[in-house]
């Protein structure tokens, strides 16, 4: 048995419904530019707009039911919420035609963005770690294993102290759940444990402090937390 210097961190985890066993997260990879309408709420053409990978770091993950502390050297923290594929195996090189045989399961995600960093990342040309792989900007809900079917459609939906905010259907993601996994095999060897944001829908804007928020898709647990003070 191996030591260490010093011993390490928690390994980092998320809920599954119907079991105590938990999901050992590995990597949080994400999609950006997935929903033709939050393309072009972003300014972009969505017929020139190919995916765009990012990821966060695997502790960034928070639990449903949490108070996220304003997160620091940010004015403007969006919500985005998103279709969560959770992964028990992986490899390289993956066919769409074979993907789905390595989901686990489906989550309700908020990529939360720190986006007056990513703002200035996109003007300058610099890279988006800052904007999105911060501390705790990943709360995930109970993950629910594709035993009970896996998600192809159905409404996504985020609202803020009640206040619908976005809504959409999952069906109209540009890359579908195959090709995303098939592009991100070609990028990096996928393992289980892998989490993959798959983009959201039109609709994002500011939190603030005290906001409660509340996001689903349709047949998944339902995604809680609230905003608290930094
Ligand atoms: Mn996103």
């Amino acid at each position: 048995m191996s030591s260490f210097c010093f011993p390490p961190g928690e390994q980092p985890s998320v809920a599954v419904a119907a079991t105590e066993a938990r999901f050992p997260v590995h990597r949080i990879y994400c999609v950006g530019r997935n929903y033709a309408e939050h393309v072009r709420e972003m300014g972009t053409d969505p017929a020139h707009a190919a995916p765009v990978f990012f990821m966060k770091p695997a502790d960034a993950v928070v639990p449903s039911g949490c108070a996220v502390p304003y997160p620091q050297a940010t004015a403007e923290l969006h919500h985005e919420i998103e279709l969560v594929v959770a992964l028990k195996s992986g490899g390289r090189d993956i066919a769409a035609a074979a993907a789905l045989a390595h989901v686990f399961g489906y989550a309700a995600g908020n990529d939360l963005t720190r986006r007056d960093l990513q703002n200035a990342a996109k003007a300058r040309g610099e890279p988006w770690d800052a904007a999105k792989g911060f501390d705790r900007s990943a709360p995930i809900g109970t993950i629910r294993p594709v035993a009970l079917g896996h998600v192809r459609a159905g409404r996504i939906w985020l609202k803020v102290n009640g206040e619908l905010r976005q809504e959409a259907d999952v069906s109209q993601m540009l890359f579908d759940v195959p090709q995303v996994i098939a592009a991100l095999s070609k990028l990096y060897e996928l393992k289980g444990g892998d989490l993959i944001f798959t983009g959201t829908p039109a609709g994002v804007a500011a939190l603030e402090v005290g906001d409660e928020v509340e996001g689903g898709i349709e047949g998944l647990p339902v995604l809680r937390h609230t905003l608290a003070a930094p």
